[in-house]
């Protein structure tokens, strides 16, 4: 019995949006599902398979609405991660990253031998996380289509992990691809080529040309394994700032943007455009929101939110008032406090007002929170747990 009364539940179906206590985190449904759509018509027309980025969520709602609008299955960043996902039915999960160790690729083998007909894939760029996986299979006894794929990542030219300079000398690739087949709990599924750099190239054309450049790398190392007998069953990378031109690059068999589903401040300041011989740069529609109330205006040429670090990340950038608002400067985020200086024609502050935020970056400020709050018209229709928060090893 506790002597006061707990919290109700904040949000409810069928509640309008304008009742919701603030900060809350709120995914608007029709453009969300017009961005998958979007993604995997694309894909479509290119007969390139869609994968998309679960860290960006974290949120097996979001994944299963991923999968029934046409992807083959998500990616993780970490072992850990994948569990409530496959908890909650999705059927194929790739590990886009190296594990740390024993303990990690143990938990995937265990959950290979699990789950039945359901597909579990990770990174490699050294041949001591081969064996390490390798001996997790085989403590599983993993056979046959229960086997964990395993792609041999080669850097394009970010510079973080992957085999470094595949591209004028695949041999590194061809000895990790010759301990994988010589494990019988593994399979050699691909090749993992991503380069983060390119994501946020401002400028369109330049931002298109080094997603080419990149794609180019990746198609080098390609030739090299196909001449020696060697030819890749898929090969997987990109994300939401390359994705269009990576569909048309005729490298990439699968791809893995996240942010598409949400878009944030940081892909919005991307310049659109760099469309160019088939390849188009696609683009989304902001459809994450942090709701946020005018908490003070007691300083002349200021207002106070109630957001901050604590609701939204800032390294990349503050979030963007959505509309946008004419004579608000950024958004300065403390821990608990979202301070905008106003400009002297700007409309003055209201005490009290909700405000619409577009997050500077999606991933680490879903993390941030326990569920999404998804509206339709207006109004609450579900609550998503972001079920995968803290799944960080
Ligand atoms: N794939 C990998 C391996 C990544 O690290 C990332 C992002 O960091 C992505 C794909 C794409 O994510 P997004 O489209 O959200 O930028
Ligand atoms: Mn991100």
């Amino acid at each position: 019995m506790s002597t006061f009364t707990p919290l109700p539940d904040a949000a409810h179906p069928g509640q309008a949006a304008a009742t919701l206590p603030t900060p809350t985190l709120l995914l608007d449904a029709a453009p969300f599902e017009r961005n998958l759509q979007r993604l995997q018509a694309a894909a479509q027309r290119h007969g390139v398979a869609v994968r998309p980025h679960a860290k960006a969520h974290k949120c097996p709602a979001v994944a299963l609405a991923q999968v029934r609008a046409g992807a083959v299955g998500i990616c993780v960043q970490k072992a850990s991660e994948a569990w409530p996902f496959l908890e909650a039915g999705v059927r194929s999960v790739h590990v886009s990253n190296q594990l740390a160790g024993a303990l990690q690729a143990g938990w995937l083998a265990r959950w290979a031998r699990e789950g039945r007909g359901v597909q579990l894939s990770v990174c490699v760029d050294d041949v001591r996380q081969v064996a390490t996986l390798a001996e997790a299979a085989a403590r599983e006894g993993l056979a046959g289509d229960q086997r964990l794929g395993v792609f041999v990542e080669i850097d394009i030219g970010q510079g973080r992990c992957g085999v470094p300079g595949a591209d004028r000398d695949a041999s590194a690739v061809r000895r990790l691809i010759d301990a994988i087949a010589a494990a019988p709990g593994l399979r050699w599924a691909g090749l993992q080529a991503y380069h983060g750099g390119v994501q946020h190239v401002r400028d369109a054309a330049e931002r298109r040309a080094s997603a080419r450049a990149a794609a180019d790398r990746a198609g080098s190392v390609v030739a090299a394994l196909q001449a020696a007998g060697l030819s890749p069953a898929v090969v997987t990378g990109s994300g939401t700032g390359s994705v269009g031109f990576d569909l048309a690059s005729g490298v990439y068999t699968e791809v893995q943007p996240g942010s598409y589903a949400f878009m944030d401040r940081d892909y919005a300041d991307n310049e659109a455009g760099g469309d160019s011989g088939g390849a188009e740069d696609l683009r989304f529609e902001h459809a994450l929101f942090l709701f946020s109330t005018v908490i003070s205006t007691a300083t002349p040429g200021q207002l106070v939110l109630d957001c901050g670090l604590k609701t939204l990340s800032a390294e990349s950038g503050p979030p963007q008032p959505w509309p946008p608002r004419a004579g608000w400067g950024p958004v300065r985020l403390n821990d608990e406090h979202g301070v905008v200086a106003l400009a002297a024609d700007a409309a003055p502050p209201v005490l009290g007002e909700v405000v619409r935020l577009i997050p500077g970056h999606c991933d680490p400020t879903l993390n941030l929170h326990d569920r999404l709050v998804v509206l339709r018209d207006g109004r609450v229709v579900d609550l998503w747990p972001i079920a995968a928060r803290g799944h960080s090893w």
